[in-house]
């Protein structure tokens, strides 16, 4: 429920004191910047908690009272963070648009994430790997025939993402298309690994000889994140249904 988003920045001299978290940041730990949603306006019981958030840029090699704590994924790896913040100051030049607009901007930004390429391609270049690795060999029909059908279903996909870029170019927020393009193409980014796994007939390992069995096993690991994050799939739902019947998302 991002809408209840309880970090807050108050008001100070040319800028904003910062006070809380933000859970799940996405390699703070090798990025210079990140983009915050912060409450600039205290939540009353009667308001309406979209309103009073802004997005803040926020430095993170150079900003006194942040903190960046790991939280490992289960293989070890380090992606996650959490950043704390206690009284950081922020400069008035680093909110993004406009300030108190913040929950308008991000819902509007998602759409750039959520119809683009880069949810449903992760097993693209799997497949083009093992297409490499078994060059000049008989792959047999049933691999044919899921080549096959899987080029045909990523065309349509694609063609679906050029639309919402369209949409954007036009200056239009297609918030329902790109929640539909993302809820069909992460399905389908799972079943595709699920179908290179069943051919495939053997334990992947990470550490396996063949780059495509590495990145398969490396689709097997992030494929079920990408139904989370930008969205589950379930909020996808929820966004494209309250817009169809004209809800506020
Ligand atoms: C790999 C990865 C990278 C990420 N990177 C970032 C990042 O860089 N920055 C960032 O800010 N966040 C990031 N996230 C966090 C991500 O955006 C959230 O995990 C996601 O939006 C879900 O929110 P949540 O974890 O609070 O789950 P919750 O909202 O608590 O959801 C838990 C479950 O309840 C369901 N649910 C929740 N509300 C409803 C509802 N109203 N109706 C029906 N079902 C509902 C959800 O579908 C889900 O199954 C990342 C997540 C992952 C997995």
């Amino acid at each position: 429920d991002l809408a209840s988003v309880s970090t807050r920045a108050d008001r100070d001299d040319g800028g904003w004191i910062v006070n809380g978290t933000k859970i799940w940041t996405s390699n703070a730990h090798t990025n210079d910047w990140f983009i915050c949603l912060l409450r600039t306006t205290p939540l009353e019981a009667d308001s309406n908690k979209r309103e009073g958030l802004s997005q803040v840029l926020i430095d993170l090699h150079n900003t006194d009272g942040l903190e960046l704590s790991p939280i490992p994924f289960l293989n070890g790896e380090h992606h996650f963070n959490e950043v704390s913040f206690t009284d950081v100051f922020v400069p008035d030049e680093n909110i993004v648009g406009q300030a108190g607009m913040g929950w308008n901007q991000n819902t509007t930004e998602m759409a750039y994430e959520r119809g683009g390429p880069d949810r449903w391609l992760s097993p693209f270049s799997t497949v083009e790997q093992l297409l490499r690795e078994t060059q000049g060999t008989d792959i047999g029909e049933r691999a044919t025939e899921l080549f096959g059908e899987l080029t045909a279903r990523w065309w349509s996909m694609r063609n679906l993402s050029l639309s919402v870029a369209r949409l954007i170019d036009d200056g239009e927020a297609p918030s329902i298309e790109s929640s539909l393009v993302k809820e069909m193409g992460t399905r389908f980014e799972i079943e595709v690994i699920e179908k290179l796994v069943e051919l495939v007939d053997h334990q992947l390992t990470p550490e396996s000889e063949s780059l495509f069995q590495r990145l398969l096993a490396q689709c097997v690991l992030t494929g079920p994140g990408n139904t989370i994050r930008g969205g589950t799939i379930e909020i996808l739902r929820s966004v494209a249904s309250k817009g169809l019947q004209g809800l506020p998302a």
